[in-house]
């Protein structure tokens, strides 16, 4: 199916949160691993959501160049053409964008969905983050409000931050005295300020001790009831329309009961970047140990030009990233969930 319109992306979201579901969002820099989340998305029988960063969007446009709206552009361009071969629906969404990076690459962005769908074209992506998490909250809803009377009006939704996820991730690095856990008072700020944009969608990235990467165990408390005391506020607060859809930030390596619970409290998208990275270049490292005088040419032996081809073992790293996001996809509940097998 080509990627999911703006009603279908709603709805996706809103029979995730319905059903107790979450979705992957899983970061793409490539064809290849971009080929690889349709692929486990349509063996899982999912629907799901494939993200971009800003560094991984430079990456994509080639290290001589370096242009992450060019980078971000030609990866969703690719998966608006390539998707429409699989039988399930995926959006494209843009990650953590900080607010001094908003002027080069997510308000371009928008600009290239408004020029498209002016000529009567569907929208670049389906949804952009705008990651203020590092201002004080009042500044960060003050860019958030801004950004979403725009993105209302191009059916696309945000995706915010209150809060701070630990660790690292493209470089940006969390400080050490960083907010790890959402209050409740966070969020109800949140929805105070964003609920007064009529019609619009967000999606609410609150932390709860979130962090960016793998650990060790014992390393990352993980405390999902913290979403819960978030959610009932809101509704005691603002009513059942104000429940929140929230997203999972740092999703790698956590506990399947930790996810689970984060699921009921509301989280209806967990962005895996770190297990899927492993995933992909575990098979290639597989393939290089078990292929040492093949690929390389040891000795004055010429290799074997089979086990060089950059296909054979991107082939297979495509396949060992397809098998991670369905057990991501099983981990969230979602396996067979696609809107395509209900026809919806
Ligand atoms: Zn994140």
């Amino acid at each position: 199916m080509p990627v999911a319109d703006y009603a279908t992306y709603c709805e996706m979201l809103d029979r995730a949160r319905k059903g107790r579901f979450a979705y992957p969002a899983v970061n793409v820099t490539s064809l290849s691993t971009a080929n690889g989340v349709l692929k486990g998305l349509a063996e899982s029988k999912s629907d799901g959501i494939i993200q971009v960063s800003t560094g991984g969007a430079a990456f994509a446009s080639g290290t001589a160049v370096k242009d992450m709206v060019l980078g971000a552009i030609s990866i969703a361009e690719h998966v608006h053409r390539v998707a429409a071969r699989y039988p399930i629906y995926v959006a494209l969404h843009t990650d953590h964008c900080q607010a001094d990076k908003l002027d080069t690459f997510v308000n371009p962005l928008v600009d290239e969905t408004e020029r498209r769908r002016a000529a009567g074209q569907p929208n670049l992506f389906s949804s952009h983050m705008f990651d203020g998490s590092a201002l004080p909250l009042n500044q960060n809803l003050d860019i958030a409000v801004k950004l979403l009377e725009r993105f209302q009006k191009n059916d696309l939704i945000l995706e915010i931050e209150a809060g701070v996820v630990g660790g690292e991730e493209d470089g940006v690095k969390a400080s050490a005295a960083a907010k790890l856990y959402t209050t409740p008072e966070d969020t109800l700020e949140v929805a105070r300020r964003l609920n007064t944009v009529k019609g619009a969608r967000y999606l609410l990235a609150a932390t709860f001790g979130n962090v960016h990467g793998v650990y060790k165990p014992g390393h990352v408390k993980l405390k999902p009831s913290i979403l819960k005391d978030c959610q009932d506020a809101v509704v005691k607060q603002f009513g059942e329309a104000a429940r929140f859809h929230l997203v999972f930030h740092g999703g790698s390596g956590s506990e399947l009961e930790d996810i689970h619970n984060a699921i009921d409290y509301g989280v209806v998208k967990m962005n895996v970047d770190t297990d899927m990275q492993y995933a992909f270049t575990r098979a290639i490292a597989d393939h290089f140990f078990r292929n040492y005088d093949g690929v390389l040419k040891v000795d004055g032996e010429v290799g074997s030009k089979k086990a060089y081809d950059p296909r054979s073992y991107l082939a297979l790293a495509e396949a060992a990233l397809a098998q991670r996001v369905k057990k991501a996809v099983e981990e969230l509940r979602a396996t067979s969930t696609t809107m395509m097998a209900v026809g919806v």
